[in-house]
């Protein structure tokens, strides 16, 4: 049970029960779905770009409280990041769940991603968490496909 407490922290069951920016945007930039089969998580991600920077992030979509939580706060940390920061984040969050991080190693502070490191103890979550990222991945690079965790490299 330790380790199913240690998985749905506070912090991640605040955000799937009250996600942030959980709305469609009218005037984004971007936007593009992820679907992951294994759970059934489902995500539109919509990105409003000003040259290279991120200045507004929203999200709609169903799932578990991991997938759910990672959107909400994947929105809060890209606000006004650049595309390159953004990557740079995917990054080390997914050295993080994957289990492959060093705590101390290079890239960019986790912050609140911090929270999902005990995913990384549940192979089958890891695409919860990084569905919306790989999403996010196609928003900017302007696929128009349908981003399912089965294809996505992990
Ligand atoms: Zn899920």
């Amino acid at each position: 049970m330790s380790d199913l407490r240690e998985l749905y922290q506070e912090v991640i069951l605040d955000h799937s029960k009250h996600p942030h920016n959980f709305r469609a945007m009218q005037d984004a930039s971007r936007s593009a779905q992820g679907y992951n089969p294994l759970c059934g998580d489902k995500v539109t991600l919509y990105v409003k770009l000003e040259g290279d920077r991120i200045t507004d992030v929203s999200f709609q979509g169903t799932g578990c409280a991991i997938s759910t939580a990672s959107a909400s706060i994947l929105t809060q940390v890209l606000k006004g990041k650049t595309r390159d920061e953004a990557e740079a984040l995917f990054e080390r969050f997914h050295d993080l769940v994957t289990g492959h991080g060093e705590p101390d190693g290079k890239g960019p502070d986790l912050g609140k991603l911090a929270v999902f490191s005990g995913v990384s103890k549940f192979p089958v979550r890891v695409k919860c968490a990084t569905l919306v990222w790989h999403t996010l991945r196609s928003a900017l690079s302007g696929s128009e496909e349908v981003v399912t965790t089965e294809s996505a490299v992990e």
